[in-house]
């Protein structure tokens, strides 16, 4: 899959589709089911459209964060997508852990710098760790993160990295793709 069709993937699952919204205003019945509402790679259109519209829903949702982008045009004032974030934890949605760089295959269009062929294990592990730390301190009710693989990959030099992640309690669990073969690995 391409870079372009990640971020239109991405983009259309910003769209709150109006059979989840019908079964949101639908009257509590006893659960049968549990839909896990997930959102990759941190978008400034998570905090614009995506957040406001599961508000409007009273629904909570994961979003898997890979930086905080976007920074204040003038000094002395935060990013907006910092303070987005932090309202974002303060008003019930989970903040997942993405890695920092997301690394990918420089065959999806991942530029050398970030692509996984350079990885070594401990690079990405590291990653996590700073993430975690970063996260940490714009939600501050959770401890342990949950960890969606950037590319669904969980191969860095040709080594499951599961093992370490889990090995080191960094993660609370890791989950690969977003259809219905998706594996999480809870650890
Ligand atoms: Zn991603």
């Amino acid at each position: 899959m391409k870079l372009c069709q990640l971020l239109a993937l991405s983009r259309a699952l910003v769209v709150l589709p109006t059979w989840l919204a019908a079964l949101a205003q639908s009257s509590p019945q006893p659960r049968k089911a549990l839909i896990c509402l997930r959102y990759d790679d941190g978008l400034e259109s998570h905090l614009t459209t995506a957040i406001p519209q599961l508000n409007s829903f009273n629904l909570k949702a994961t979003f898997f964060l890979n930086a905080i982008k976007g920074s204040a045009e003038v000094i002395g004032q935060a990013s907006p997508a910092l303070l987005g974030w932090k309202k974002a934890a303060q008003q019930g949605h989970e903040l997942g852990n993405h890695t920092l760089s997301h690394p990918c295959p420089t065959a999806l269009g991942w530029p050398q710098e970030v692509a996984i062929e350079a990885y070594a294990t401990e690079q990405i592990l590291q990653e996590v760790r700073t993430l975690d730390a970063l996260l940490d301190l714009i939600d501050t009710q959770k401890t342990l993160r949950a960890f969606a693989y950037p590319g669904h990959n969980t191969l860095v030099a040709s080594q499951d990295y599961s093992f370490r992640l889990q090995k080191e309690e960094l993660v609370q669990y890791g989950r690969t793709g977003g259809n219905r073969n998706s594996v999480i690995k809870k650890f």
